[in-house]
Order: structure tokens, then sequence, then C-alpha cells
């Protein structure tokens, strides 16, 4: 497709959605159109796929944060709080998933009058270096410890309650280990801070395996679910804890910039030609860049508000707006506009390169894949939505972890 084509296509996808009904949780609306918008970065042999299913990955771009109500371990997934852990270039945070679990898990040994030891000192600096110390004292080759906590420990991951009912599997390792010791209690430190970049780098490997497969439900599924998570981590605000302004008197700045602000100013003012999808030759590294680009953003994020906050006449920050059955108070137009210039855009380029990151993602995972001919491959579209549906908590439900929402 030549660029006019393209842009004369975006415009009539612009203009069709302007009237679509809102939907009273603002967040879904840039996912849906970020998703969306992704489609059109794609080169020719993806594209058809894609745009045949356009409705699947723009309907169910915000799957990810339903299931946040229906288990635990979601909603970790669509945030880091970064700063919790340090300061810009944080070191202390091991890019490797399995890195960062040894260096923030602790082994609890529990003896038979259920006393618990730590049994390793362990952190960001010991695993760089090569050895550690043991709770006895006695020291063990990194290497060694790596090989327990792969076939030991990553696996009791999504366990409930993380532990091993016995010490057998330290006695090779560990030979003074306490002969009354009964089992370990794993205590992972780290994520409830957040895993969104380790979770995006196993989604890459899992929707490059999906085209490998040849599954075309289960590539529709991940490109999706991959669109939501990747536009997460464009926001800075999902990179730190104080993700909603709660710990700087701002409360409500993560729907302010995340949702009103594309709601009010996406369908008109935004450019959303962003050029052609291209191949990610480090994925571990484009998403680490992503989350760090969203961190140093942050503090224009907080500061701008605050100061404008400050500034604008009091009684015109807050309005009241009908929708569908209800009337909701929400940013007012101008507040939102003050806002959104004296970010210069920011908004606009991170939904931007968001579009232009999901397409490189789709298009990287295929060409990884061997660049299987699409056409050759199984699709049935009934069974990547039922999937999709059974997986989903119900709305009313509690969430588990944070919520965005006030
Ligand atoms: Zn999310």
């Amino acid at each position: 497709m030549n660029q006019k084509a393209l842009l004369f296509c975006l415009s009539l996808l612009i203009i069709g959605t302007v009237f679509q009904s809102f939907s009273p949780d603002w967040g879904f609306f840039g996912h849906k159109r970020i998703n969306k918008l992704a489609v059109f970065t794609l080169p020719s042999d993806l594209i058809l796929f894609y745009k045949k299913n356009i409705d699947f990955i723009t309907e169910h771009a915000a799957d990810p944060d339903k299931r946040r109500y229906a288990s635990k371990f979601e909603a970790i997934r669509h945030y880091i709080d970064i700063d919790h852990w340090g300061a810009p270039p944080f070191n202390e945070v091991p890019r490797k998933w399995l890195d960062c679990m040894m260096a923030y898990t602790d082994l609890l040994l529990i003896n038979e009058n259920a006393d618990s030891t730590r049994l390793f000192i362990t952190g960001p600096e010991e695993i760089k270096a090569d050895s550690m110390v043991t709770y006895l004292g006695s020291k063990i080759s990194m290497d060694a410890y790596r090989g327990i906590f792969i076939t030991h420990i990553m696996d009791t991951y999504y366990e409930d309650e993380r532990k091993i009912k016995s010490c057998d599997f330290l006695k090779d390792l560990i030979p003074e280990l306490d002969k009354s010791c009964t089992g370990v209690v794993i205590v992972d430190h780290f994520s409830s801070y957040g895993i969104l970049p380790y979770h995006l780098l196993k989604m890459q490997g899992q929707l490059t395996k999906a085209f490998e497969s040849k599954n075309l439900n289960r590539v529709l599924r991940l490109s999706t679910e991959m669109g939501h998570y990747l536009g997460d981590a464009h926001v800075p605000l999902h990179t730190t804890e104080n993700y909603n302004g709660q710990l700087s008197d701002q409360l409500g700045i993560h729907a302010f910039w995340e949702s009103r602000i594309p709601e009010l100013f996406a369908d008109d003012n935004y450019d959303y030609f962003v050029g052609p999808a291209v191949y990610i030759d480090e994925p571990r590294d484009y998403f680490w860049k992503i989350i760090l680009d969203s961190h140093e953003l942050l503090a224009e994020v907080l500061a701008n508000e605050k100061r404008l906050s400050q500034q604008f006449p009091e009684d015109q920050q807050l309005c009241f707006e009908d929708r569908k059955e209800t009337t909701i108070k929400t940013q007012c137009r101008a507040y939102a506009e003050a806002y959104s210039k004296s970010m210069n855009g920011m908004v606009e380029e991170r939904m931007r390169q968001s579009i232009h990151a999901i397409g490189s993602c789709w298009y990287t995972a295929w060409v990884d894949a061997g660049q299987p001919k699409l056409e050759e491959m199984e699709y049935e579209t009934t069974e990547a939505e039922d999937k999709s549906k059974e997986t989903l908590g119900e709305k009313t439900r509690k969430i588990f972890g944070r919520s965005h929402d006030n």
C-alpha cells in the first residue's frame, strides 16, 4: 500500500471510531486505538491476516485488564515500580528474569520446631559475584545456586503457597545442612512491585512459538495481549510507586494522563502515521529501553500537573459530564488541554511509539519464526474468542492488586 492509500485508510478508521460510544472505563479507549492502528504498520505478508482480524484485536485490547479480576498473578504484569529499587540507571534491577528472581528471592529453611533461617545472602551484587555465602558460612558457586534455582524454585512461581516439603534437593549443595531441616519456604520480594518488562520478553517468545507451530488462534490472542502490555509500558505512570499521584497529592493523575487526554484529543489532533514496523534485534534491551524512557518522562508528568493545579482556577479543574445514563466528575476540557499542551505532545508521542512498537514486535516474532506463510496456517476464530472469554473475570468482582480507577 502506498503512503497516500495508507493515510486514507487511517482517516476512515479514525472517522469511524469518533462516533463509537464511550465506555465508562476510559482506559480501554487508548488500548483499543493503539492495537487497531498497529495493524497498519505491518508489511504485506502479515497485514492481510491482521486486517481480517482487526475487530478482534481492537475489541480484546483490554482483556488483560479485565483479567485482573480473575487472577492475582495478572496485575503485576501491567507495571514495574522501578523507582522502588533505586535511581537511574537502576543497576539494582537485573534485566534477566532468572537473575532478578535469584537476587530478590529468599529461601528460608524450616526445622522441626518451625523456626526459619535465611539460607543464602542474595542481592544483585551477589548475582554478579561468582560465589555466595550460605547460612553456615560456607561458600557455593553461583552456577550451583543457579542450577537448584532453575530446577526447584522457578517452577513454583505460580503456586499460591511456595514451599518445598523436603530439604533433600540441598544436600549435595550444602553437605553440612542442618539435619532437622524439614522444608524450604520461598519468599519473593520482587514481583509485587511489578514485572512488566520481563513479561513482555516472555510474551515475545510465546508469540514466536505460536507462529512456529502455525497456530493462528494463538497468534491472534497473543498479538492482541502483547499490544496491551506494550501500551502499558509506554505510560510513565506504569513505572513508578507513585502510580496514581497518591504520594504527591495528585490522586487521579493516572486516568487523567492515559485516558482523559487521549479520549479528548486523540481523534482530532493526533497524527498516527508512524511508519512501517521494524525488526527488533535485541527484544530484551528494546523492552527495557521503553520502560526507562517512560520513567524518564515521569518527572514532567507529575511536575506539570502539580504546577498547573496551582495556577489554574480551582473551580475550573473538575467538571461534571454526562456518560450514557450517569453523570461523572472528570477533568474539564480546558484544564486537560492546558495540561496536554504543557507536556508538548507527550501523550500523543507515547501513543505513536506504542503503535510502532506493537507492529514491530508482531513482525519480529514472525521473522524469528522463519516467516511462515500465514495462509497455510490453521485458523479458527471461534476458539480464539472462547478461549479469551474463558480467562476473563467478572467486572463486579474484586480486583487483585492495584486499580487505577480512582
Ligand atoms: Zn494494563
